[in-house]
């Protein structure tokens, strides 16, 4: 049982779409739809992917501004981020205009989550941490045995989320990495919110935020 994946960077932010199809139904969750729903739907045709789901891995904006929109188009189910990201899901408008973007649909999750709680997509099962941090009710998705992880704006190849926007909080983010996320085992690879993919183990040895010798 094994995820297909592919990433559509989105809005001006290059933000990751990330399509997971299970190989064996072709069904598949759309994690962070952050809004261009038509590249997202063109790369969805071209995998002959069935959609199944949209999780959010926490609600700012460019992760988030095509949720509501593409939940429609499909009736989707939502699920995700933690509730914690409430108050950012309730401060769309405030985001929209703070990037100058045009106004986007609201939204609501249909099932937060929280961590040690568990996700489907077609016949695969993906674990929930939640990783607070950048903000309050981020979650991580993780698929153990593919050794894959869905790391939203926790830790980026060679950086870590920022911490300044309200509710952030960088003794959090910190302890998210480095007590949930890298006991996961060096080897798990992650694909970010931003940028491009890396491994748990690249970024123990190199990331100078979080490297093992930064104590
Ligand atoms: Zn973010
Ligand atoms: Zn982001």
């Amino acid at each position: 049982m094994a995820l297909i994946t592919a990433t559509v960077p989105v809005t001006a932010f290059q933000q990751n779409c990330t399509i997971l199809m299970c190989e064996a139904t072709h069904r598949a969750a759309i994690v962070d739809p952050g809004g261009d729903i038509e590249r997202i739907i063109a790369k969805l045709d071209a995998m002959g992917a069935k959609p199944e789901k949209i999780l959010l891995t926490h609600a700012h904006l460019d992760h988030v501004g095509g949720t509501a929109e593409l939940a429609k188009r499909y009736q989707l189910p939502i699920e995700g981020p933690h509730k914690g990201d409430n108050f950012w899901i309730q401060a769309l408008p405030q985001q929209a205009q703070m990037f100058g973007l045009p106004p986007v649909e609201m939204f609501t999750p249909d099932r937060w989550l929280t961590g040690g709680e568990q996700v489907t997509v077609g016949d695969v099962t993906l674990d929930v941490i939640h990783t607070p941090g950048h903000t309050p009710g981020h979650v991580v998705f993780v698929q153990p045995e593919q050794k894959l992880a869905l790391v939203g704006d926790v830790i980026f190849n060679g950086s870590i989320g920022r911490t300044d926007f309200p509710q952030g909080n960088h003794a959090d983010l910190i302890s998210s990495i480095r007590d949930k996320l890298f006991p996961l085992g060096d080897e798990i690879e992650f694909v970010p919110g931003h940028g491009p993919r890396s491994t748990f183990g690249h970024e123990r040895k190199t990331n100078p935020f979080v490297a093992d010798k930064r104590g």
